[in-house]
């Protein structure tokens, strides 16, 4: 029985990025083996056990069979005879296909290293083309990294576009996608991952909503500078909708988000932004009443978290950010020191009580535009 490092761990330690996740593959074992070492049994179609210590994955090596369609039709075939070389082979990318022992040696029947050097995403196999998942895998490694100089080799590009043109990018769960976007949205190049989408033709199946996008070089710019991946959901969904007319903008984006069951974090930000960006572009351009329609339009005084994010949405797409970014902080502040309970000891109450409030936080916003607003010197 023999275990290797394998998969992502050994690229990243070769790459020198740091090891997250750490995947292990037993070669010569049986699963009654395994049980009798500790190991706690996981996975339902091929055996993968839990180390008891380490809480790490380790999975007999196995072959697989194309069965069905999408990136679950899979027979799998796992016993001590499987090899290392067998269990490697069905794997996406070479960088992908390498493995390490105990002692550091590199395994690497499929010129992994070479292609590490050579910055090439390449598969491994012809079988590439039995899991589509891989189309949205491999534009995702280049997203992470096209910064190092890498790019997909030609050849593995011409089999991406072959399966998008096949009907398997259809049977791809929505989980799935969303979560290949999700990920890919937090890579260091995200525009590549489109960017690959649209190149094999998978954008226009899965996400043709986004096209729109991919001709506003202001958006792609946009989403790859180094911002919250919420954010630069919210860029490019507004880059999408930028014909779109203001009103129908809040429907598309959440018809758009059930469909492909974006998280409400995702979905609200994304709803805030593409509404109001104008305005908080704008923003020294607001008179009082826009000042706090916005802030109410935007949730922010009760919501402290989206702030931030907004911000970071606008440094990147508004031309001139201090104004935003100084001031907006500054009024919500000054804002939050409006004290209800000091106006009900005056005597309002009910609704006068809400227009109190009301004219005391236009007052405040006022202040900003005259230049006289301090935090420390609210309008009450
Ligand atoms: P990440 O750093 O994003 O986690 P990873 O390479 O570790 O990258 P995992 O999804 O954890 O990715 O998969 C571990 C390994 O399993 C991969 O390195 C690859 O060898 C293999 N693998 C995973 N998914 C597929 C797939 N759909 N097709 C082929 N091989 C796959």
């Amino acid at each position: 029985m023999q275990t290797y490092l394998v998969g992502g761990a050994v690229r990243d330690k070769l790459l020198d990025y740091p090891v997250y996740d750490r995947d292990w593959v037993v070669v010569g074992a049986t699963p009654e083996q395994m049980l009798k070492q500790g190991f706690r049994p996981v996975g339902k179609d091929f055996p993968v056990f839990i180390h008891p210590d380490s809480g790490e994955e380790y999975a007999l090596a196995r072959t697989e069979r194309k069965s069905g369609k999408g990136y679950t039709g899979f027979l799998y075939h796992a016993s001590p005879d499987v090899t290392l070389e067998e269990d490697l082979i069905r794997r996406d990318l070479t960088i992908n296909a390498m493995a390490m022992t105990d002692d550091g040696t590199i395994i690497d029947p499929y010129h992994g290293q070479q292609d590490l050097q050579l910055k090439l995403l390449r598969h491994v196999s012809p079988a590439f083309s039995e899991d589509p998942l891989r189309v949205l895998r491999v534009a995702r490694f280049l997203a992470r990294y096209a910064s190092l100089g890498f790019r997909i080799a030609p050849e593995t590009l011409t089999l991406m576009q072959q399966l998008s043109h096949s009907d398997e990018l259809g049977h791809l769960s929505t989980e799935r996608v969303w979560q290949e976007f999700q990920r890919a949205l937090g890579e260091a190049s995200p525009q590549q991952f489109l960017i690959t989408l649209m190149q094999t033709d998978a954008l226009v199946k899965l996400f043709p909503e986004l096209i729109p996008a991919m001709s506003d070089p202001q958006t792609l710019v946009a989403i790859s500078q180094p911002i919250d991946s919420r954010v630069r959901f919210a860029i490019l969904l507004r880059g999408a909708l930028l014909n779109t007319p203001l009103e129908q903008r809040g429907q598309t984006i959440k018809t758009f988000c059930d469909q492909h069951r974006a998280p409400n974090a995702y979905r609200d930000l994304a709803l805030q932004f593409c509404l109001q960006s104008d305005q908080l572009c704008h923003y020294s351009q607001l008179d009082a009443g826009e000042r706090l329609a916005l802030i109410r339009n935007l949730d922010l005084l009760r919501r402290d978290e989206h702030l931030s994010l907004l911000l970071q949405g606008c440094a990147v797409i508004c031309n001139n950010t201090d104004a935003v970014e100084q001031q907006l902080p500054l009024l919500l502040e000054a804002l939050r020191q409006i004290d209800p309970k000091a106006l009900m000891s005056q005597g309002f109450k009910g609704k006068a009580l809400g227009e109190a409030i009301y004219r005391a936080q236009l007052a405040v916003c006022q202040q900003q535009i005259d230049g006289v607003l301090s935090c420390n010197n609210p309008s009450h």
